[in-house]
């Protein structure tokens, strides 16, 4: 493991490049913010919010995916109040016990800004089913419903004629990783890996049907090309999690402050909807030997919120350190003792990266805080 000499990522991030510097491609996009005329973007987005304005009438203008988190909220302020858009919203609910900020949030975006939302709560029969198999077989639990996040609000955007598809930031060019390309459209996001990686055939089985995914199915090349226009705001505005997270606060939105301090986590604000989920981005952890708290530590070095050497101490104490009540949600909806949960997630760690310490416990053989 190599890490980036600016921030803590290792080079074990699927699909992230290093340069001859040995900075990482995150760090050099946040530098290439700074190069970039952002007045002039913004006026992109007007042209383009001018293009699909009124063109159903009294109806709906666009339409934004949102999860009711702090990224959510600026993006339907931005869409509504500062470009004068009828947006219809929608989301996907993961059916895991919800916490009360996530409660909060999700109501506060609608009372907030006076929005319809459409949710969608996917089968929680199949979904409990998938899950397991996909986390026994992948370590990706919560595959079923992210695929659902990128794919069911394109369906709805085809369904009410609202081609203005409304995404947040572009995961690859912002933080790393395969479609790093950066680009205003949306239309590749499938293909990220987030949820691409999985073969629907290797899905089907007695208990599951093609008709079962459909939803989960990307619409047709012909329909995304024809009727869609999806979009990274993050392209025509400086995106900043931080500064998002500042924005939503003042306007109603919730952190897990006084709720929940999460022990792999080293901020409350992202991903506060559900503790169940956390487990699925905590396992990156023992597939490529970083989670959350790299990721965050990495986002707070390159916004100069934090040093680097700060942002080593944080990885060391949390990265590792799954929640437990995370677990404990988790295991409680599929079906698991906790003692399966680690059964299985053992056969994940990455044996080129870990190796067991004399108590049984998988250690890092090259950490960033021995990498000097
Ligand atoms: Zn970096």
């Amino acid at each position: 493991m190599k890490y980036c000499k600016k921030c803590v990522m290792p080079d074990t991030r699927p699909g992230i490049l290093f340069d001859d510097e040995g900075i990482c491609q995150a760090c050099r996009a946040e530098e290439q913010k700074d190069r970039i005329d952002w007045e002039a973007r913004y006026e992109e987005l007007k042209i383009l919010c001018d293009k699909y304005r009124g063109m159903n009438g009294d109806s709906y203008d666009c339409m934004i995916a949102v999860s009711g988190g702090k990224d959510s909220h600026y993006q339907v302020y931005v869409m509504k109040e500062l470009m004068g858009m009828n947006p219809l919203l929608v989301s996907v609910e993961d059916n895991f016990p919800m916490t009360e900020a996530g409660k909060n949030n999700i109501r506060n975006i609608s009372e907030r800004f006076g929005c319809n939302i459409i949710s969608l709560k996917p089968n929680i029969k199949l979904q409990k089913y998938l899950m397991r198999k996909t986390f026994e077989k992948y370590g990706k639990p919560t595959w079923y419903i992210d695929r659902l996040i990128y794919t069911y609000p394109m369906h709805m955007a085809i369904k009410f004629n609202t081609p203005l598809l409304v995404y947040g930031e572009n995961i690859s060019y912002e933080y790393g990783g395969v479609d790093r390309e950066e680009t205003y459209s949306a239309r590749n996001q499938l293909n990220n890996g987030v949820a691409s990686d999985i073969d629907f055939n290797e899905l089907i089985d007695e208990n599951i049907s093609v008709k079962d995914l459909i939803l989960c199915n990307s619409p047709s090349i012909e329909d995304i090309n024809n009727k869609l226009d999806p979009i990274y705001i993050s392209y025509f505005l400086r995106f900043n999690s931080y500064q998002n997270y500042i924005f939503a606060k003042k306007n109603g939105f919730k952190d897990l402050n006084n709720e929940w301090k999460r022990q792999h986590h080293i901020e409350d604000f992202d991903q506060v909807e559900s503790r169940a989920y956390l487990v699925h981005p905590w396992m990156k952890y023992p597939k490529f030997g970083h989670a959350t708290a790299t990721d965050y530590a990495s986002r707070f070095i390159r916004y100069g919120l934090i040093s680097r050497e700060e942002g080593i101490e944080l990885v060391k104490k949390h990265d590792h350190n799954l929640d437990s009540k995370a677990i404990e949600d988790f295991c409680e909806f599929l079906g698991y003792t906790v003692n399966e949960f680690w059964t299985i997630v053992d056969k994940f760690y990455n044996r080129e990266l870990f190796q067991k310490d004399k108590y049984g416990e998988w250690i890092l053989k090259n950490p960033i805080w021995n990498d000097v």
